[in-house]
């Protein structure tokens, strides 16, 4: 591609593609519809016939308030100047390349969606998971492995989760929770099901660092503590002794506030218990054909918080292991990624090249500044990607140049089969249906076949 695009008809909006239907490129697309200096018109591509990304398919299901955001996210999508366009996968059904030859302009915004591993004996037993298998599964991604999850889920009793963010305390959480509790969320129904039947007893959260390390938030651990279904336990040898002067972050006071109330608690006989447990790390999974423990060394954790092994190592019992130990992007084919850091090299979210901005590709989000920061952190990050986009435009480095085909047709074309704005309506309508059977307010549908169904059914009811 040239640096400099020849011009289109001077009514002619700037085309951009946005690939990622998350957040990231829902504010992406708002934050371009947003603004009158150019006149924009947004494809707003998800390789899901669903929007929302991860506020679908990451947001625990028990989050009802949080996933509402999604009605929020829903607005951008209705706007005259965005056309969402799902079903499609760049890399797949159209080359990195040949999207940027159809249009003026390129937002990556697709997520960070591989796990990290723990790298140890034993990762690949059953009984065995990451948290992205877990959490697709129960929030009804059409991928998810089902068949892995629920052979591991069966007859559970003890379940280590290992890591102490926010996504170890939603797995922790959606473990313990009763059927009742469970019951109001859009979780489809073998989830509730299988959730209901599997006897967790046990479950222990696991930090390789202190509490003071901890990344989860106070409000996660608050609800943790609110949990119906089981009591949350801390040992208090964990903790910095009550003497000590308060940890000077006000996030992490708090949190230690609230861990020195779980650490009054006992546990009662028949109830299940979460405990979160500090200063141990995995250095082996136990077990045959299946998990069945997981050896924790004991650590010690420097000034500058780095952690140590002690050599001091002890047996958990564990039939369910869940590493929750973070996300990681990996590139789409023809797109630069720095594979250490798992984003795509950018400055201020234009693509780096070879070191130099790419004319016409930008990045945010996850996959910009990597899987960190809550849903409304990626709002501000795409409006500096959007900002350095319409510098692009104005500086004559990007112009709308117009008739280079209609994009849906040439996706049509190749074979693709686009789901746009009235197609996810259909699936939409069929999730508040479904839902409505057994009184709630939706219903994940979770498989490829029964969400393009639905597509199918209400274009022939039209038709
Ligand atoms: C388990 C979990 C729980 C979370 N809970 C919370 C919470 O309670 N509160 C909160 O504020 N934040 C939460 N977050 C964080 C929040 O979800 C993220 O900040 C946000 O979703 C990141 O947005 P994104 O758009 O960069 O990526 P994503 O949300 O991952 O969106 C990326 C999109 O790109 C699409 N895509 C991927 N590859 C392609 C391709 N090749 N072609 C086309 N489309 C593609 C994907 O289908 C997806 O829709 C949670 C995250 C996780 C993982």
């Amino acid at each position: 591609m040239s640096a400099v695009t020849p011009p289109g008809p001077p009514s002619a909006p700037l085309r951009v593609a946005v690939v990622g239907a998350g957040p990231a490129g829902i504010y992406a697309a708002e934050a371009l519809t947003r603004q009158d200096d150019v006149p924009v018109a947004v494809d707003l591509v998800d390789r899901l016939p669903t929007p929302f990304g991860l506020v679908r398919h990451g947001i625990a299901p028990d989050h009802l308030k949080m996933r509402a955001i999604r009605e929020t996210l829903h607005r951008a999508l209705e706007h005259p100047c965005v056309r969402f366009v799902g079903n499609v996968s760049i890399g797949t059904d159209v080359s990195c390349a040949e999207l940027l030859e159809a249009v003026d302009a390129v937002i990556y915004t697709y997520g960070a969606a591989l796990d990290r591993r723990l790298g140890i004996e034993g990762e690949e037993l059953l009984g065995s998971l990451a948290a992205t298998e877990l959490v697709a599964w129960y929030t009804g991604h059409p991928d998810a492995d089902r068949a892995k999850v629920e052979a591991a889920l069966e007859g559970v009793r003890d379940v280590v989760v290992v890591g102490v963010g926010n996504v170890a305390l939603d797995v922790a959480r959606v473990l313990v929770r009763t059927p009742e509790e469970l019951d109001p969320t859009d979780m489809p129904q073998h989830v509730l099901d299988v959730l209901a039947a599997a006897p967790v007893e046990r479950v222990t959260v696991l930090g390789r660092r202190g509490p003071v390390q901890a990344t989860f938030t106070t409000k996660e651990l608050d609800e943790l503590g609110d949990v119906a279904g089981a009591t949350v336990l801390v040992d208090p040898a964990d903790l910095p002794g009550e003497d000590e002067p308060p940890p000077p972050d006000r996030l992490v006071a708090r949190n230690i506030g609230v861990l020195r109330e779980f650490a009054g608690n006992t546990p009662e006989p028949g109830r299940p218990t979460v405990t979160l447990r500090f200063f141990g790390r995995p250095v082996r999974l136990a077990g045959e054909d299946r998990v069945t423990g997981v050896e924790v060394e004991r650590t010690v954790v420097d000034e500058d918080g780095r952690a140590s092994g002690t050599g001091d190592v002890e047996l958990v019992p564990a039939d369910l292991v869940v590493r929750s130990v973070g996300y990681r992007g990996s590139g789409l084919p023809g797109l630069p990624v720095d594979e250490s850091r798992g984003t795509v090299p950018h400055a201020a979210g234009r693509v780096l090249r070879e070191g130099s901005p790419a004319p016409g590709e930008y990045v945010a989000g996850w996959i910009k500044r990597g899987p960190t920061g809550v849903v409304g952190t990626n709002k501000h990050d795409a409006r500096e990607t959007v900002a350095a986009l319409l510098e692009d435009v104005a500086a004559g480095v990007l112009r709308p140049t117009g008739g280079r085909g209609d994009l849906v047709e040439l996706l049509r074309a190749r074979g693709a089969d686009p789901v746009l704005l009235e197609d996810w309506r259909a699936i939409d309508a069929a999730e508040v249906a479904l839902g409505a059977e057994r009184g709630r307010a939706r219903t994940t549908l979770h498989e490829w076949d029964s969400l393009l169904a639905a597509v199918r059914e209400a274009a022939h009811r039209i038709g």
